[in-house]
């Protein structure tokens, strides 16, 4: 069918490029393209594959005037960006000067403040639209099958969702005392910041870890649960017809949360630059280059993740209730991609959305949330490429 620039190659993106090398009548030939070119070939080296044929590249994707020269170079159909959220906007501006279409698993966040918001992106609407090019935000998990996830509940369940909490737990033991399941800088970014939730048209904001509850989640058990700030509670706001509330809630253990509250104490943690024997560095920086690399962290991952939705409302008149979720496996995952649960659930769903626009399934030029398509062909794609999906009518509800 055609080509992908796949930008990034870390966790997440080795998850995605495995994908795309199963799918190789969608993805006849990609581009995977990074600041370290020697983890692109390495990568390269160890696919299994039929007919995809891989290209690599050097490129800095922060300076989109690289990115241009790569894009005109290989002349994909999509760009998709694997690398940070730093690196939403430049490759969005290569974007629109090629005329692709562009995919992400992370809305943008400024280097020096751990601030996400999407109005950065959703300032391109009309840019995109203009250029007759789709932009889709968020086709990963969380951010991602959960907007998915609602958009189905809303289509097929509901006259009017009211309540939505997603919970994001995981059961994963990598035996190391503390770890982080995806690149460090960004996980920690978000779990220092303060929470927030969505309630009656406002954000209303929350310490970190203020909020704490317990849940019983289907194959992993009983777990405690923090409430955080996530960024698709923006968009849903938006985009649920007739909602009041949304949560989002991330297990995290004690010895995670005693490492954390450490290395928060001691300033590991801050954004802010340190002058060290003559040299500028940021601390959180220092720490991710001496925390494990997730991209380590498969083979020694055992247990499972359970991501899902639990949706309230009303339909034909009366009170509903109705819980979607996924339940991974790590040691699965590895044997399939060698990469842990994390990666697989945020890759999986970034090479079914970029599928989907690549076929004219999703293509509506402009820029978008997940949740503003038709989740019908991406549910069937979860089912068909690993991340089937199980539903409860009658779950317990958060308290
Ligand atoms: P990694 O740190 O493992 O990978 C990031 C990759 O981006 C690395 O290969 C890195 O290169 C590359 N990179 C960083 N900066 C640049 C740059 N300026 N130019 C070119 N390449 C660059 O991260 P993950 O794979 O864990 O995460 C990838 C993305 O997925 C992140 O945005 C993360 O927030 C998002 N994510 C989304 C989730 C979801 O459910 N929606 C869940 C988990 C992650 P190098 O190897 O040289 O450092």
């Amino acid at each position: 069918m055609g080509k992908a620039l796949i930008i990034g190659c870390g966790g997440v993106a080795s998850v995605m490029i495995h994908k795309c090398c199963q799918n190789s009548d969608i993805f006849q030939e990609i581009m995977i393209a990074s600041r370290t070119k020697s983890k692109c070939d390495a990568l390269k080296a160890k696919l299994k594959r039929e007919k995809t044929k891989i290209n690599t590249a050097e490129v800095n994707a922060d300076n989109t005037a690289e990115l241009v020269a790569l894009i005109e170079n290989f002349n994909p159909d999509i760009v998709v960006n694997l690398a940070l959220p730093y690196q939403d906007l430049s490759i969005m501006e290569a974007c629109i000067a090629t005329k692709k279409h562009y995919v992400d698993t992370a809305n943008y966040e400024p280097k020096n403040e751990a601030k996400f918001e999407y109005k950065w992106q959703w300032n391109y609407k009309e840019r995109f639209k203009n250029a007759g090019i789709t932009a889709l935000l968020g086709s990963g998990f969380d951010p991602g099958v959960t907007g998915v996830f609602a958009a189905y509940a809303q289509k097929h369940h509901f006259d009017e969702v009211h309540y939505l909490d997603i919970l994001d737990a995981n059961a994963g033991d990598h035996g190391h005392p503390f770890a982080t399941n995806f690149n460090p800088e960004i996980n920690i970014r978000e779990v220092t910041s303060n929470g927030s939730y969505w309630e009656n048209g406002n954000f209303l904001h929350t310490k970190p870890m203020e909020i704490k509850k317990v849940y019983n989640f289907p194959q992993i058990g009983l777990k405690d649960i923090y409430l955080l700030n996530h960024e698709e509670i923006e968009s849903l706001a938006l985009n649920l017809k007739g909602i009041k509330k949304i949560r989002f809630f991330m297990t995290f253990s004690q010895s995670y949360l005693n490492h954390l509250k450490c290395l928060e104490n001691v300033g590991m943690t801050s954004i802010k630059p340190i002058n060290y024997r003559g040299m500028e560095i940021i601390p959180l920086q220092f720490l991710k280059a001496i925390l494990p690399d997730p991209a380590s962290l498969g083979p020694r991952t055992h247990g499972k993740t359970n991501i899902g939705c639990i949706f309230q409302g009303i339909k034909d008149n009366k009170e509903k209730r109705y819980y979607l979720y996924n339940v991974c496996d790590h040691q699965e995952c590895y044997k399939e991609t060698g990469s842990q649960a994390i990666s697989y659930t945020t890759g999986v769903p970034a090479m079914i959305g970029t599928m989907l626009v690549m076929q004219g399934i999703w293509q509506k030029p402009g820029v978008h949330n997940i949740e503003e398509f038709d989740p019908d062909p991406f549910m069937e794609a979860l089912n068909k490429w690993g991340l089937p999906w199980q539903e409860d009518f009658n779950p317990d509800l958060v308290d």
